[in-house]
C-alpha cells in the first residue's frame, strides 16, 4: 500500500476473481463462462461498430434498451444497461444502502456483495443459509435492510420460487430487494414479471453466461422507472459511457439471435444432467443446481485436494477455502467433451486414492 492510499480503503479486501491463466491451456470450468462462442450476429455487429470507435458510445444505450425491453415485456425506462452485472450491483449498493439502510445477504453467496458493502462503508448482515444451503425466507421478513439474493444462488445453484421472493418483497415494503439473476437462464424462474407489482424490486441479469459474452462486459438491471432512474443518477455520476459501442452492438446482435441462446442453454442443462448423474455414480454429493455449474463434494477426497489434482491434469474448477463449503468444488458445466474429460480425470483421482 502506498502512503497515499485513502484511509477509508486501508482495510479493504478486494474480490478475488477466478483464475484466468494464460500460461497453459486448461479446460476452464472455474468461472461459469459459456462453452459456446458468441452468436455470429453479435460478432458481425461488433465488427461493424469497430468502424466508429472514434465516437463515444451512446450513453442512453437506446437501441439495446429497446431490444431488451421488448424481450422482457417491459418499457425501455425500466431497464439500465451496464458494464457487466457487477456494475449494476455496485450502483445498487451506492443508490439503496447507507448507514440507515444496511445491506443483508446470505452467508454463502456471491462474494462481491460483501466487497461492495465494505467499499462503500455500508454495514451489512450475513444471514446464514440453512444446513442444506437453502435460503430461509422467514429470516428476511421485516428486517428493514436492503436485501441482495442471488437466484439461483452462487455457488450452490439453489433457487427460491418467485412466490417465496414475493414474501420477502411484501415483508420489506420500505426496502429495495435486489434479485441477482446472473444464472436464471439455466432453469430458474425469473422475477422480472414482478417489477410491475413491486416498486421495491430490482432484478439484475448478465450477458456473460447464457449469451456467451463474458469478455464483452454487459449486464442490465430491471425495475420500476423510479428505481432505474436512481441507478442512472449514479451511472451519470460515475461513467456515462459505461457500455462501449462494440459491446452495445454485440449485445443487440445476440438479442436478435434468441434461438441460439435458447439452444445453448438447453445444451448446458442436458450436460449438467449428464454430469450430475455420472458424478453421483462416482459417489459425489451435490446440491440441486439450476445454474450452469455443479456444487459437489466427495466423502473420500477433500475439496482443496480435488481442486489441486484436477489442476495438475489441466482442469480448472473453483474451490472456496471458506467455512461450510471448503469440502466442495464449484464446477462449471461445459461442453459434453469437457464434462467427459472432467469425469475421466475424477475417476483416475478417486482410483489413486483407494
Ligand atoms: N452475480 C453472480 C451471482 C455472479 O456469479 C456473477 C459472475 N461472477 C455476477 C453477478 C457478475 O457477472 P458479470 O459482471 O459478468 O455480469
Amino acid at each position: 500500500m502506498s502512503r497515499f492510499f485513502s484511509e477509508k480503503f486501508a482495510n479493504l479486501t478486494p474480490y478475488t476473481p477466478g483464475e484466468q491463466p494464460r500460461e497453459r491451456r486448461y479446460i476452464k470450468l472455474n468461472t461459469n463462462e459459456s462453452p459456446f462462442p458468441p452468436s455470429e450476429k453479435a460478432l458481425q455487429a461488433a465488427a461493424e461498430a469497430a468502424n466508429n470507435l472514434q465516437l463515444y458510445s451512446d450513453p442512453t444505450c437506446k437501441m439495446l434498451a429497446e431490444k431488451v425491453a421488448e424481450r422482457y415485456g417491459i418499457s425501455p425506462n425500466e431497464v439500465i444497461l451496464v458494464n457487466g452485472s457487477d456494475e449494476v450491483l455496485n450502483f445498487a449498493f451506492m443508490a439503496f444502502c447507507d448507514k440507515t439502510h444496511p445491506a443483508a445477504f446470505p452467508d454463502i453467496t456471491y462474494g462481491f456483495y460483501k466487497v461492495f458493502a465494505e467499499l462503500h462503508g455500508i454495514p451489512y448482515e450475513e444471514i446464514p443459509l440453512r444446513a442444506d444451503f437453502s435460503v430461509s425466507v422467514e429470516d428476511y421478513i421485516g428486517i428493514n435492510k436492503t436485501i441482495f439474493i442471488a437466484n439461483p444462488n452462487a455457488p450452490t445453484g439453489k433457487t427460491l420460487s418467485p412466490a417465496e421472493i414475493e414474501r420477502i418483497l411484501v415483508g420489506n415494503p420500505d426496502n429495495v430487494v435486489i434479485i441477482d439473476e446472473a444464472y436464471v437462464d439455466f432453469g430458474g424462474e425469473s422475477c422480472v414479471p414482478l417489477i410491475h407489482k413491486y416498486e421495491n424490486l430490482l432484478v439484475t441479469q448478465t450477458f456473460s453466461k447464457s449469451r456467451s459474452m463474458a469478455g464483452a462486459r454487459l449486464g442490465f438491471g430491471i425495475g420500476c422507472e423510479k428505481l432505474v432512474a436512481d441507478l442512472h443518477t449514479i451511472r451519470y455520476s460515475t461513467n456515462p459511457y459505461n457500455v462501449n459501442s462494440m459491446t452495445m452492438a454485440a449485445g443487440y446482435g445476440v438479442m436478435c439471435d434468441e434461438a441460439y441462446t435458447q439452444k445453448n442453454c438447453q445444451t448446458v442443462c442436458e450436460n449438467r444432467a449428464f454430469a450430475v448423474a455420472e458424478l453421483k455414480k462416482l459417489g459425489f454429493e451435490m446440491t440441486d443446481s439450476k445454474a450452469n455449474f455443479i456444487f459437489a463434494r466427495h466423502p473420500a477426497i477433500d475439496g482443496g485436494e480435488l481442486y489441486t489434482k484436477l489442476k495438475e491434469r489441466g482442469i480448472l474448477v473453483r474451490h472456496f477455502e471458506k467455512p461450510r463449503i471448503s469440502e466442495y468444488n464449484r464446477i462449471t458445466v461445459g461442453s459434453r467433451r469437457e464434462m467427459e474429460a472432467l469425469l475421466e480425470a475424477v475417476r483416475q483421482i478417486l482410483e489413486e486414492k483407494k
